[in-house]
């Protein structure tokens, strides 16, 4: 049986019911289901496109600038926190359940809006989609963009994810890489014959911890970048001079630097150690200074902020799109069990999205 979605509702109310629907990554069937049913049905003004377990939609009206709204439809595992519990009333409501946060809410908010927008000022396409919560290579927006990439192009995007209400531009890029000392084994009663490859780590660590990170500001965001050893390996046995040391550190760059700049720089940073590159991720510009982008940012009326997490905004900056955060809720109580959402503030955000998305006759 499918659920149904009332999309014309309010979106808070919308928000519970998409959150009633248990939709844990690789298990989206029922909500994927659902959506794009009531899209079917509420918004037959819109071209439905289906690619496994997420839909998409769009207007073809012929608006000189396109918005793309994008949205995960998965969560994070269930942790005893369905279903969805409210508390306070009327402008005091507040949401707490899985997903509530990430980012049902902002779901809820564009799907509200995909059905209610009968006259954008943009041309539109919405995409909910799936596997985002997990390993990269499955999620559906990298999918989109190998089997259906002209769903992907704009002249901005907006990704739902929670950013309590406010802009979030841009997004840090992540990098790790692998620090690797060489020893020679020994007795530790002749300690002498041998080689500490332990010992020999000390003055990477001694550098990252006089390390200052750089704070960068672009388009009035704030970008704190952040270098953090993040494991260490080593040792043989309690009586034995270890020949081998691992360390492992986490460096988030700030969007003005690709990977390939940022690993050079660390490359120079960690000059004479054995260097591999784990994994590296690309930043995002914020790309404020792009028209449409503009007119978001004078719609939501506040200062934008620099996003410090990587997101699927980055995605869309790779492709040349200028891309923000934009939706409800506290990023910081995302994937954690009290998870809970404000409704003003997922009310503030489907205003300011009408405003900017609705065609003012002036
Ligand atoms: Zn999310």
């Amino acid at each position: 049986m499918t659920t149904s979605l009332d999309l014309t509702a309010d979106p808070v109310e919308l928000t519970a019911a998409l959150v009633d629907v248990p939709s844990v990554s690789g298990d989206e069937d029922a909500l994927a289901g659902a959506v794009k049913a009531a899209l079917a049905e509420q918004a037959p003004h819109l071209e439905l496109a289906v690619s496994g377990n997420t839909v998409l939609a769009r207007t073809n009206l012929g608006r000189p600038s396109r918005v793309v709204l994008a949205g995960h439809l998965d969560t994070v595992p269930i942790n005893d926190n369905l279903p969805l519990r409210r508390t306070g009333a009327g402008g005091d409501l507040v949401l707490h359940g899985c997903g509530t946060v990430d980012m049902k809410g902002g779901d809820a908010v564009f799907l509200h809006l995909a059905a209610t927008i009968a006259e954008p000022a943009h041309d539109l396409t919405f995409i909910f989609y799936d596997c985002e919560e997990i390993e990269a290579s499955r999620n559906g927006l990298g999918r989109i963009e190998r089997d259906l990439p002209e769903w992907l192009r704009g002249d901005l995007a907006i990704v739902g994810e929670p950013s309590n209400g406010v802009i979030e531009a841009g997004c840090q890029g992540t990098l790790r890489i692998e620090l690797r000392t060489k020893g020679i084994r020994a007795h530790t009663a002749r300690a002498w014959m041998g080689e500490n490859a332990i010992h020999a780590m000390a003055p990477a660590l001694h550098k990252l911890d006089e390390y200052e990170p750089r704070e960068v500001d672009i388009d009035g965001c704030r970008y704190r970048e952040g270098l953090q050893a993040v494991k260490i390996t080593g040792g043989v046995a309690g009586n034995v001079v270890p020949d081998e040391c691992v360390l492992t550190i986490n460096h988030r760059f700030a969007p003005d630097r690709t990977a390939a700049q940022a690993v050079d720089h660390l490359r120079v940073l960690f000059e004479g150690f054995e260097l591999t590159v784990v994994d590296t991720a690309e930043g995002a510009l914020p790309g404020l200074s792009a028209p449409t982008a503009r007119q978001l940012v004078e719609a939501a009326g506040g200062t934008p902020v620099a996003k410090l997490g990587w997101t699927d905004v980055a995605r869309f900056a790779a492709l040349g799109i200028p891309a923000v955060n934009f939706g409800p809720g506290d990023p910081t109580l995302a994937h954690t069990q009290q998870e809970h959402v404000a409704a003003g503030q997922i009310t503030h955000c489907a205003e300011v999205l009408r405003r900017f998305l609705s065609r003012v006759s002036r």
